[in-house]
């Protein structure tokens, strides 16, 4: 039995992947070593009703040396930064010596924006990566001290598809009560399990992700650390999220936001194990349904590349067991891929180039969160016949 990472109590599992290898791991052609693989499991805490992975990967296992690093090759995400920092200059940032933190670096395009307004800011990245300033260091009790310190507090301690990849969340709201300011707040955006549950996105699920948020699971957590659920926004990028902003307890007046989502929660019984249930089911049916369907059309002697080999097409290929019987190879923009396997399913990596030499039939569309901007962009594509298999919410041809 597994215990929750945040309260201890019993997590109730509700969905086995089977055992998967790490999402990063790309594998060199004619490396034969045996992959590492773990049990991709997940499950709710009866307690808390946070939604986890079962399992941790090893310590030493795991491949970046950082927090995850999500480039903005995407303007879609730029523009989401961009707009993220303008609203904390306008409405949190305002005071003569403003100072906002942020955890990992996403490209710096948050911190770079505030940078722009003339207002000091700071990233924790102990890979260093990010382009401002950067402090070298896991954000927890020690690292924010220092900073304190030497920068004084903190307005906004922010993060980006993170908090939710971090395993001991403690120590995250520990640094953020050493480093804010008496009003600041914590703001953490990361895939809503709602949005989850109602695009049947099984694919979120992977090695990085352990937690998968609610407002339920936020509020309670919050309580937890002496903070409290402020505000909650939806956010429309990378297939659905949501943006929780949190104060010390007793700081802040919450908004009506944060009750109407509470409220939407518990009426349509979110974690409910009726609801948990029919997602697993959901997500059998898509697996049969996709191998059904790349089987049939790879028969009729269509060809079909994948699109995007993203850690969360690691997800969709080992558990469907597609593998380059089925796809031969898939596109990817990351130079470091090109030339290898992907994790498990060792379908070989290919440059954006290879897509048009010549088009295939069908793209099978692992890279869906970004669906709109690749459509856009590939529309040559559409025009020489090409079409998109998507496989979420339900398996499709676009
Ligand atoms: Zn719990």
């Amino acid at each position: 039995m597994s215990l929750c990472r945040i309260c201890n109590a019993s997590v109730r599992e509700f969905f086995d992947f089977g055992h998967h290898p790490l999402s990063a791991a790309f594998v060199e052609p004619g490396d034969s070593g045996e992959e590492f693989r773990f049990r991709l499991a997940i499950g709710i805490c009866e307690e808390c009703t946070m939604v986890q992975l079962l399992e941790d990967i090893p310590e030493g296992r795991q491949f970046h040396g950082g927090y995850p690093y999500h480039s903005s090759n995407s303007t879609v995400m730029r523009a989401h930064f961009e707009e993220t920092a303008r609203g904390f200059l306008a409405k949190e940032l305002t005071g003569p010596d403003a100072f906002m933190v942020e955890i990992g670096s996403n490209d710096g395009v948050t911190l770079r924006t505030v940078g722009e307004a003339g207002v000091r800011n700071l990233a924790f990245e102990p890979s260093g990566a990010g382009g401002g300033r950067v402090h070298r260091a896991f954000f927890d009790g020690a690292s924010a001290r220092e900073v304190r310190e030497s920068e004084g507090p903190a307005g906004v301690v922010y993060a980006a598809n993170t908090i939710c990849d971090v395993r001991d969340i403690g120590q995250v709201f520990e640094g953020a009560d050493v480093l804010l300011a008496p009003d600041g707040v914590l703001v953490f955006e990361d895939p809503y399990f709602g949005e989850i549950i109602d695009r049947r996105s099984f694919d979120q699920i992977y090695d990085e992700h352990l937690f998968f948020f609610t407002a339920h699971s936020v509020h309670a957590m919050a309580a937890r650390f002496g903070f409290q659920l402020v505000d909650v926004e939806r956010l429309p990028v990378h297939g659905g999220q949501i943006r929780y902003t949190l104060a010390r307890a007793g700081r802040r007046t919450p908004t009506a936001d944060v009750a109407g989502l509470l409220a939407e929660e518990r009426g349509r019984g979110l974690t409910d194990s009726r609801t948990l249930d029919a997602f697993a089911e959901s997500v059998r049916g898509i697996r049969q349904d996709l191998l059904a369907l790349l089987a049939k059309l790879t028969e009729q002697g269509h060809s079909i590349v994948g699109y995007g080999a993203t850690a969360k097409s690691s997800t969709v290929t080992n558990y469907c067991g597609i593998g380059p019987e089925l796809v031969p190879f898939v596109c990817d923009t990351t130079p470091s891929k090109h030339g290898k396997l992907t994790p498990g399913a060792h379908i070989p990596v290919r440059p954006p180039r290879a897509f048009s030499e010549p088009y295939p039939d069908f793209a099978l569309l692992f890279a869906w969160n970004h669906a709109e901007e690749i459509m856009a962009k590939e529309q040559e594509f559409r025009a020489a016949g090409g079409k998109w298999i998507l496989y979420v919410p339900d398996v499709h041809i676009v």
